[in-house]
């Protein structure tokens, strides 16, 4: 995620995979980050469509990782024990959807726990549901993981959706124009309904 959140989700930030310069309080100045992103891509930055990242300043070019500065800290081999204990992520396996529960907000050891769960082979499981209806807000991070999870979803054909986001995560997610990629259901019951509507899945 090289937009990064602020503490308290109303504003965000361009960072610089190569250099790191940030750009803060892009909100206030550009309204979301569709309008951002033209604005410093006609100034001569480089990079993804999407908030995700990553993305090259004028000075830096092309971004040269395929992941920003996120997404390659939590690529780097964990040196935690496997299977780490984190209580505030629940995962439930349901017949064809991995239904992840997130509880309270997510410290970086369970960020990567998250990357750790989700990045690994789903079989099955080809659809994705985050409940976080227990969560105040979502940190770039936290998006990061689950953006790249729904991408990789979507690759075979699955659906990722979020349920019982709190306001402030839904304009959020809308603020960085990621809520086509993490649509957002009230209840779980509508969110299973719309993840089985897409493409049926063989068992
Ligand atoms: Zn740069």
């Amino acid at each position: 995620m090289t937009a990064l959140l602020s503490r308290d989700g109303t504003d965000f930030s361009l960072v610089c995979d190569s250099c790191g310069w940030v750009i803060g309080n892009l909100a206030t100045s550009t309204g979301d980050w569709r309008g951002a992103w033209r604005l410093f891509s006609l100034d001569g930055w480089h990079g993804s469509e999407l908030a995700i990242g990553p993305h090259g300043c004028g000075r830096c070019g092309p971004p040269a990782a395929l992941a920003g500065i996120v997404a390659r800290s939590l690529d780097a081999p964990s040196v935690l024990p496997a299977g780490r204990v984190g209580q505030r992520i629940v995962v439930q396996l349901l017949s064809d959807v991995r239904a992840i529960y997130l509880r309270g907000e997510l410290l970086c050891a369970d960020e990567a726990r998250l990357w750790d769960v989700l990045s690994g082979d789903p079989g099955r499981f080809v659809h994705l549901m985050v409940d976080v209806s227990q969560v105040r807000r979502l940190s770039s991070a936290t998006l990061d993981v689950l953006v790249r999870a729904a991408q990789r979803a979507a690759e075979r054909g699955g659906r990722t959706c979020l349920v019982g986001a709190d306001p402030a995560v839904s304009r959020a997610l809308r603020m960085l124009c990621l809520h086509h990629l993490l649509p957002a259901w009230a209840e779980q019951v509508s969110a299973l309904e719309w993840l089985r509507a897409g493409r049926p899945v063989a068992t």
